[in-house]
């Protein structure tokens, strides 16, 4: 995002995206769009390999900026990070990720677990497990099918009050997963001391895997050692079949990525879903 100092009064134009949007105006856009309800989630296949049936889908968020257009949240997340607005803003998407979840176990997909994407300064709050516990009674969501995502860097600060905050989460029922593993330095102790349910290698180690061999080693040592420690592994950023086939072969449990599906809204998700279980 450009600066264009304090006292910036440039207006919106499409065309000139969001990179445009001064830092001052982006934070009171932001804080505009959580009232006006400009925000919506989308939702990306999570695929069991060995069986090639939807078990899950990850909750995307994205921005419905009424002059740009769709954002993503690459564009926001990180100034919603340093100014605090992404306490509010993760707990509209645990909310609303939950309100998917009773939805979906309304319309006979039941068995669809839906995977959070949660911040660090959200992970770090006090009261954290509380506040979770609080949406699953307001919105009615069965904690067994929530999956809570927490990056690798963001756990390994701190690990003693992760330790405490993973404890708290669990005892509510939710799966914890460790995502964008590989990209931050993971102690092999904590992963066996942490009460997490599932590590997710970064796509980085997935692009060129089916042509770099020693991408192919990293992914197949990090299954291997999933495996091990009986955590369940996904690939994300799949989007190739020698990608998959290649995963599979690996034993690794699921896989999510363009080749499977897209990140879709709720409608384009449930379509997508009732097409495969007809297949
Ligand atoms: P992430 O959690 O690692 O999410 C995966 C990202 O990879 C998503 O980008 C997804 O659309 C993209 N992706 C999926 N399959 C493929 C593929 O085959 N190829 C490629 N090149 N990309 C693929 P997205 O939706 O733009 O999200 C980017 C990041 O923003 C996420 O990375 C996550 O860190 C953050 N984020 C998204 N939603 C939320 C949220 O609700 N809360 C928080 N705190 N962060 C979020
Ligand atoms: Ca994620
Ligand atoms: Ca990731
Ligand atoms: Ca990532």
């Amino acid at each position: 995002v450009k600066e264009h100092g304090r006292n910036s009064v440039r207006q919106f134009i499409p065309e000139m995206g969001v990179t445009a949007i001064s830092r001052l105006n982006m934070e009171g856009a932001l804080r505009r769009a959580l009232e006006r309800h400009e925000l919506t989630l989308h939702y990306q296949p999570k695929i069991e390999l060995a069986t090639g049936t939807i078990v899950g889908a990850e909750a995307l968020v994205r921005w419905h900026h009424p002059q740009i257009g769709l954002i993503h949240p690459i564009e926001f997340i990180p100034l919603a990070e340093e100014t605090g607005l992404i306490l509010p803003l993760g707990e509209w998407v645990l909310a609303e990720a939950c309100r998917q979840q009773v939805s979906w176990k309304k319309s006979g997909m039941a068995d669809l677990k839906i995977a959070i994407n949660m911040s660090p300064r959200q992970f770090r709050q006090e009261d954290l497990s509380d506040r979770v516990a609080a949406i699953f009674a307001e919105t009615g969501a069965d904690p067994s099918h929530v999956t809570l995502e927490l990056t690798e860097s963001m756990v390994m600060q701190d690990v003693n009050s992760t330790l405490v905050a993973l404890r708290a989460l669990k005892k509510l029922g939710v799966s914890i997963s460790l995502d964008d593993f590989g990209t931050g330095y993971s102690s092999l102790s904590y992963l066996r001391r942490f009460p997490i349910d599932e590590l997710k290698i970064d796509k980085s180690f997935i692009n060129d895997i089916h042509e770099n061999p020693d991408d192919a080693a990293i992914a197949s040592a990090i299954i291997a050692m999933a495996l091990s420690l009986s955590l369940s592994v996904v690939a994300e950023g799949v989007e190739k079949k020698e990608q998959a086939e290649l995963l599979r072969k690996m034993g690794c449990s699921q896989v999510q990525g363009y080749y499977f599906g897209r990140p879709m809204d709720a409608a384009g998700f449930a379509a997508r879903y009732r097409e495969h279980i007809n297949e």
